[in-house]
């Protein structure tokens, strides 16, 4: 019996158990649906929509290879997979999990029209290490706090990855109406030219994502320590938009870094700090889980009496923030990684910190500012982990930088591009700085202070 496999933020056929399950049981369709309008899901951003398009395309030369049609369709997702499991007469249609609470709404509406067309509906953990309901504290809540969470899933099993499936005889879906191109799926923007930079740095892909993995196994992983916080090196895994959009399995890294610990001493240490900043993901989708107005509203609500500052009621602040949008507030290492996130969608983890403080605390511009930005310029925006450390940055998350701490974007620069290569590189024209370091640090603290009188 025909079975559906419904692919989403999972863009890979090895360690994928919904596909597994879904090709043990009879032959498999697979189907991607662009939802872009169904209640409280955030449509996606421009950066992102040009990484999902190339790695649709790479995904759907995987799967002919396995013998696997992949149809596309736009709209309410989970009204057009009742109907195409209707069409098509399939008998079930499986799916690995998804956290967010508008897609866990459209996952449970399609599961009970699915039931109540007879056919069967069935959810499998693909996405994170564990589900957020396996992994709680004593109290039987979420984590708030990452090191006993980090702690926590040391001690747990974690399944190992499965391996890539066989594939099927060639089982064609050209009897399914109304199929799309990947082009009516319009991911790609009409005009805008910075994509060529997107294209230069990228290819979007299982393939491509494996290789790279194979690389941070052989030398990336083992200098990790020294150089992880070193945006001009090439020194930290750049999985993050691989693992965003799944073409790169969690367990699969999780898996093959504690391997490379154990087989060899020298890369240890690397491999072992690297896991645990893969676990920051599921820390932050974990939170996502149990705090679903994450994105929305301050975890420490005390934040919410904060003064915070918006373009739309400043002219002065609105041109500030062009300017650290345009990577010109005269920072270098703020504007190098402002220039490296439009022309690669990406920037290193260190300055996407110093370049968001400068924002949020020397500025006191809202964090859902620097949020949006970066939600619709990142290839890895990911609502969990931007949203979390966007609050992370700004004091207001769960597990929060005090808020005194005031990154001094100078010193940064000093401590992590030494010889300023980073910065020639990506801002070679110094700009005039917009603020004041010194007194703009002493009015975020002053702020703060006359936030805490409010309380
Ligand atoms: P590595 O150092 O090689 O780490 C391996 C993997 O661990 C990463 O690929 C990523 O999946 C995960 N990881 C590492 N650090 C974090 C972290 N702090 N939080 C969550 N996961 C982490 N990451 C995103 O994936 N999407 C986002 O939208 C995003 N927005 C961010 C916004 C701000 C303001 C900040 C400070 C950080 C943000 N991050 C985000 C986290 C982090 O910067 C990136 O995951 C990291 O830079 C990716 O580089 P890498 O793959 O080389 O990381």
């Amino acid at each position: 019996p025909l079975q559906l496999m419904w692919f989403r933020d999972d863009l890979r056929t090895a360690d994928n158990p919904a596909l597994s399950s879904a090709l043990a049981a009879g032959p498999v369709i697979a189907v991607f649906i662009l939802d872009q309008q169904s209640p409280g899901i955030r449509p996606l951003g421009g950066a992102a929509k040009w990484w999902l398009h190339h790695g649709l395309k790479s995904l759907r030369a995987a799967l002919e290879d396995l013998g696997i049609p992949l149809v596309l369709r736009k709209g309410p997702a989970d009204s057009i997979m009742t109907e195409l499991a209707r069409q098509t007469n399939a008998q079930a249609v499986h799916w690995n999990r998804r956290y967010g609470q508008p897609e866990r709404a459209v996952d449970t509406r399609a599961k009970t029209a699915l039931r109540g067309l007879g056919r069967e509906a069935r959810s499998y953990p693909g996405t994170l290490l564990h589900e957020p309901w396996e992994l709680l504290t004593k109290k039987g809540t979420g984590y708030k706090v990452f090191t006993p969470f980090y702690n926590a899933l040391g001690d747990s099993a974690i399944r190992p990855p499965l391996p890539a499936p066989l594939g099927q005889d060639t089982f064609s879906a050209a009897g399914i109406p109304n199929g799309l191109e990947l082009e009516d799926l319009e991911l790609l923007p009409a005009t805008a030219q910075w994509t060529a930079g997107l294209a230069a740095q990228w290819e979007p892909g299982e393939a491509p994502a494996r290789h790279r993995l194979e690389n941070v196994l052989e030398s990336i992983a083992q200098d990790y320590p020294e150089h992880h916080d070193r945006p001009d090196l090439d020194g930290t895994s750049a999985l993050s938009p691989a693992l965003r959009w799944g073409h790169l399995g969690a367990h699969e890294m999780w898996d093959a870094l504690g391997r490379l610990a154990a087989e060899n001493p020298k890369a240890g240490a690397g491999a072992t700090a690297m896991r645990r900043q893969l676990a920051w993901r599921d820390f932050c989708w974990h939170l996502y889980y149990h705090h679903p107005q994450l994105p929305d509203r301050n975890l420490r609500t005390d934040f919410d009496h904060f003064d915070w500052v918006w373009p739309e009621q400043d002219q002065q602040v609105a041109s500030y923030v062009q300017l650290w949008q345009k990577g010109r507030t005269g920072f270098g290492l703020v504007d190098a990684g402002m220039q490296q996130l439009w022309q690669t969608g990406w920037m290193h983890n260190r300055v996407r910190m110093v370049a968001a403080s400068l924002l949020v605390k020397n500025l006191q511009v809202h964090w859902k500012v620097g949020e949006r930005w970066f939600w619709d310029t990142l290839v890895d925006a990911d609502i969990a982990s931007n949203t979390a450390n966007w609050q992370w940055v700004a004091g207001s998350g769960a597990d929060a930088a005090p808020y005194f701490r005031v990154f001094n974007p100078e010193l940064q620069a000093k401590k992590f591009d030494p010889q300023g290569s980073y910065v020639s590189q990506f801002a070679p024209l110094a700009a005039q700085p917009i603020v004041d370091l010194k007194q703009s640090r002493l009015d975020a603290l002053d702020a703060y202070d006359q936030m805490k009188l409010r309380l």
